[in-house]
């Protein structure tokens, strides 16, 4: 045993021989090697002694055999092995090294995590007194319908922080969608008392909703449960939805259908309310919409997924006739803007792509994808050479695009349109369709519709008006904010003028329509103007040559009459702020950062009666990061006038800036599994 044991201890310094090349003339690189090492290790100069010892075991007949053949007697007998032979040697050995160390990695890696993964279970802790206010159990009744008001919560004294933010104003977020959440991300949880009201538990990251609908991504990859958020600012969450608004009174009425059939109706009281609640699709009163799949919520999303698969699967059955199978396989998208669009290449992909592998291939020959569009080109609202770009792709992948095409009817297995051909003639068409999806824009929600009726000042049918500082008009100053799609922001710049007109006249005693402002005037009411409304800097670069321009009787003055052409002008040219997750994210961020500095600037709030938003903050400023959007293995870029269209690399571009956005760790490492999984096995084809 003792010898076996220093033989290989002897056998494993000759393994590092050959690294210590240095060697005498005459003499083998082995030999001197030994010979360097021995006064430092006694072993060695004991191997020739033990190498005769263990002459005749198996060990080292097998690995020196030409040696013991010569009866050769000492370490220095053991012929050294060829250069080639060597370098095999050093690579298996690199080799090995390699092997052995990635071997240990995970062994270290599956241990750690099980370690870890065992201190996340717990054991239930004994029952423990909790702290609860009576309120809290018991609302008060009140308000307008005498309902119950939660004043207190069942979780507001569990922690030190809660027992904090309960004496702190009423901060009241309604929806949890990009709006709602870049709020919550932006703010303290002891500055405010939050709560967020929303029907829908989860957030949802919205882009990629698409490819949610054909199994590219699974649903829990694109969702974040609202109360992981709400619980990190110590906030509350009531799974319902909000009905009015009772601005008189700062109460919210909340309803909840119960399961039993009947509903829960009660108040919420708020000193800051936060309307987040986005938008619903636009219907624009086409009849028939009822047979038609939309994708806004998880849940379209999964309809869709069901459909398309229940399609395919009755395509396949013996009985169905030539032409319920072409029906089947008729993929009709309602609406050429950017949802519509990504719906039809996932589609396409799907079908490309994972279809002929495990269904009958007749069937792609049977499959049609049409998009139905009004306009003149799809994604009308990127740069026309995007347009171009997706519209010549989907002609390549026979994505059939009708456009100058108005959808007049739904029918349950056909689209009736109309659409203007060349001469400009229009003519009624119809389509059958084994799956109709509804993507034409936005329109108001219903508690939108009711706030905006709630007040004579606002003037938009469409959204609810707020000022620069997202301020809901009409609602008491600074109480009430609206952000996202179901907001826009007011830009009436004519009204200014005359405001700023009137205080001018004041001063020189004349009437507001005989007042002129020289080009001093002119520049500092431009800053003015800039100041106020942001948006606005971007036509009012050039005062010089506005001023020039609009002096159109030459007096060296712009007139009452020349001012407010001007000004209407400009006002015309600020469209308004396009319904996106950038917008709402950004409004939710500025509205986040901005009630975190009023909560610091409390005392101020108490003490001065003006503008405090405008006094501690400045106004909205929307800043257009670009547009972008998937066409079937390909991607477009729209970025501040620069296009960018391209293939696979311009998808991985794609993929890669919405994997940053994403919501929390979890749902980027859930998108990674989904992508390397559809790499790997395919698209799921299964109707659950
Ligand atoms: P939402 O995110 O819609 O959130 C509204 C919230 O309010 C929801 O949680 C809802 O449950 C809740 N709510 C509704 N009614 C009530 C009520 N009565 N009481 C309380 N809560 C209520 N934008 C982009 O910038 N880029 C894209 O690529 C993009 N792709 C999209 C793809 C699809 C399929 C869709 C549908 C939209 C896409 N958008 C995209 C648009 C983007 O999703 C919206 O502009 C964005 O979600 C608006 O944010 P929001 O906070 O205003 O509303
Ligand atoms: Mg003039």
């Amino acid at each position: 045993m003792t010898s076996c044991t220093s033989m290989s201890r002897s056998l494993r310094l000759l393994s590092v021989r050959p690294q210590l090349r240095t060697c005498a003339p005459g003499t083998t690189s082995r030999t001197l090697t030994i010979y360097r090492c021995q006064p430092k290790s006694p072993l060695i100069q004991t191997a020739p002694r033990r190498l005769a010892e263990v002459r005749g075991s198996t060990a080292i007949t097998n690995a020196f055999p030409a040696l013991i053949a010569r009866g050769g007697n000492t370490v220095a007998d053991i012929p050294a092995p060829s250069p080639s032979k060597r370098r095999l040697l050093r690579v298996a050995y690199v080799l090995f090294a390699c092997v052995g160390a990635g071997v240990t990695t995970v062994t270290v890696l599956i241990g750690g995590f099980f370690i870890y993964d065992a201190t996340t279970y717990k054991e239930l802790d004994d029952a423990q007194d909790v702290e609860l206010s009576e309120l809290a159990l018991k609302p008060r009744v009140g308000g307008p319908k005498n309902l119950p008001i939660l004043e207190r919560y069942l979780d507001d004294e569990d922690c030190e922080i809660g027992k904090v933010s309960m004496t702190k104003p009423h901060l009241v977020i309604l929806g949890s969608g990009w709006g709602a959440v870049a709020v919550l991300k932006n703010i303290k949880p002891t500055d405010y008392h939050i709560t967020v009201i929303s029907p829908q538990n989860h957030f949802l990251f919205t882009p990629m909703l698409p490819s949610a609908t054909v199994g590219t991504l699974e649903f829990r990859s694109l969702v974040e449960p609202i109360r992981r958020i709400v619980a990190k600012v110590r906030g509350h969450y009531l799974e319902a939805s909000a009905e009015k608004v009772v601005f008189s009174e700062r109460l919210i009425e909340v309803v909840k259908p119960n399961p039993s059939g009947g509903e829960l109706r009660f108040y919420v009281p708020y000193d800051k309310l936060v309307v987040a609640v986005g938008s619903q699709s636009n219907t624009h009163g086409v009849e028939g919409l009822e047979h038609c799949n939309f994708l806004k919520t998880i849940e379209d999303a999964r309809q869709i997924r069901r459909k398309v698969v229940r399609n395919l699967e009755l395509a396949c059955l013996p009985g169905t006739t030539e032409a319920e199978r072409k029906r089947l396989l008729s993929f009709v998208v309602c609406g050429g803007g950017p949802t519509g669009v990504e719906f039809a290449a996932e589609l396409y992909d799907l079908l490309n792509e994972d279809l002929t592998m495990i269904y009958p291939k007749i069937l792609r020959n049977l499959v049609s994808v049409h998009i139905v569009q009004s306009q003149g080109h799809i994604l009308n609202t990127y740069d026309e050479k995007i347009s171009q770009y997706a519209q010549e792709r989907f002609k390549k992948d026979s994505i059939d695009v009708l456009t100058n095409a108005r959808v007049s009817k739904v029918l349950e297995d056909r689209v009736i349109f109309t659409q203007k051909d060349e001469e400009g003639e229009v003519q009624t068409k119809e389509l059958p369709y084994g799956l109709c999806l509804w993507s034409t824009g936005v329109a108001q929600c219903e508690i939108s519709k009711d706030i905006v009726a709630s007040f004579e000042s606002q003037k938009n049918r469409r959204a609810i008006e707020t000022d620069e500082h997202l301020r809901v008009i009409g609602a008491p100053l600074g109480e009430v904010y609206a952000i996202g799609d179901c907001s826009t922001v007011r830009t009436n710049l004519t009204e200014h003028i005359v405001e700023f007109l009137k205080s001018y006249a004041v001063k020189t005693g004349k009437r507001v329509e005989d007042c002129a402002v020289n080009f001093q005037q002119w520049s500092d009411l431009a800053l003015n103007i800039k100041r106020r409304f942001p948006q606005a800097g971007e036509h009012l670069k050039r005062v010089d040559y506005l001023f020039t321009e609009y002096d159109t009787n030459k007096s060296g003055t712009l007139d009452f009459d020349e001012l407010t052409h001007l000004l209407q002008d400009i006002d015309s040219k600020m469209t308004s702020l396009p319904a996106t997750a950038q917008r709402a994210n950004q409004q939710g961020q500025y509205l986040g950062r901005k009630l975190t500095t009023l909560a610091r600037t409390e005392t101020l709030a108490m003490t001065v009666s003006g503008d405090v938003d405008d006094l501690v903050y400045a106004p909205f400023e929307y800043r257009h990061l670009g547009s972008l959007a998937y066409v079937g293995n390909a991607a477009v870029f729209d970025i501040n006038g620069y296009s960018f269209v391209g293939g696979l690399v311009a998808m991985y571009l794609w993929r890669s800036v919405y994997f940053a956005q994403s919501v929390s760790f979890r749902t980027r490492a859930l998108l990674f599994m989904d992508w390397f999984t559809r790499g790997m096995f395919g698209r799921d084809m299964t109707e659950i």
